[in-house]
């Protein structure tokens, strides 16, 4: 017990319901503290250890699935939720902020009503928020750059304006950098000669985030792709990694065509479950051995 990671422990205070049941949001309603478990690394693991989350090597999770949708609110994703309703999941719909504003340039800022209406519709539904920045940059040439500040930035004016559209605080834990970048390999050395992980790893640290990347990639950006090649593509890696974590964007038009084909096929290899998040990051850092005497 004593190897596991002690942040873990606020895994547990999550969702611990069964699949299939609906399995409520992890908002916080105002008053109560954003980070009431802290990320507990310590500085001697700083610079060797990970950001907890789930990264694109990672296999293992016992045939667990996980939807997750990004670059949303959009015109896309009310067909998306219509089409979870009814299997009772929980996806993880990951936020850029900006597009809960109104396009127009004269709109200064203003909240763009649809796109709050289909936010709070996740949230209803069931469905988990991720932070996915708020102007979807390429944040390693931020790092490359060096410019922690904008980094941070990023995603904090994402958690304000989903704070702002909710009307309360929905503490958003987990963080899905755009295009999966954030120039890790871009370390720094310190005056004692040890390497610190890039400037985006190092504000996940800073404010005890989880970085959700994935391992099955849909390609649904890929217009020529046919839709029959992005469900191989997702279920050949499902397979060579036992399940985890499936990437489609809710901006794109072909993606609820894409999810209803996927449910299907994966009705059809029984081995494979849908899940929530929270339950496959238990499985991966084996959160069960907490709960025994
Ligand atoms: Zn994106």
């Amino acid at each position: 017990m004593s190897k596991l990671p002690l942040w873990s422990l606020r895994l547990l205070v999550g969702c611990g319901l069964a699949i299939g049941q609906s399995c409520q949001s992890p908002a916080v309603k105002q008053g109560s503290s954003a980070h009431e478990t802290p990320l507990l690394h310590s500085a001697r693991h700083y610079a060797q250890e990970k950001v907890p989350g789930i990264y694109l090597e990672d296999q293992g999770f016992n045939h667990q699935v996980v939807l997750t949708f990004d670059d949303g609110p959009n015109a896309y994703t009310p067909q998306v939720l219509d089409l979870l309703k009814p299997h009772q999941l929980q996806a993880v719909f990951f936020i850029v902020g900006s597009k809960l504003l109104k396009s127009d340039s004269q709109s200064d800022g203003q909240l763009d009503p649809e796109r709050v209406a289909i936010l709070r519709r996740m949230v209803n539904d069931g469905h988990v928020l991720g932070n996915h920045s708020f102007n979807h940059p390429n944040l390693s040439a931020l790092n490359y750059l060096n410019q922690p500040a904008q980094i941070g930035l990023e995603f904090e004016r994402t958690q304000k304006i989903v704070n702002q559209a909710l009307g309360y605080d929905y503490p958003l834990y987990y963080i899905r950098p755009p295009f999966g970048q954030r120039g890790v390999r871009h370390v720094h050395s310190s005056a004692d000669g040890s390497l610190r992980p890039g400037l985006v790893d190092q504000w996940l640290k800073q404010q005890q985030k989880y970085l959700i990347l994935w391992n099955a990639s849909s390609g649904d950006w890929h217009h020529q792709q046919p839709l029959w090649q992005m469900e191989k593509s997702v279920m050949d890696s499902l397979r060579s990694h036992q399940g985890g974590v499936i990437l489609m964007h809710d901006i794109q038009p072909r993606t609820p065509q894409l999810l209803q084909n996927l449910l299907l096929r994966l009705k059809k290899e029984p081995q494979f479950k849908l899940t929530n998040l929270e339950s496959l990051l238990k499985q991966k850092y084996q959160i069960k051995a907490l709960d025994a005497p």
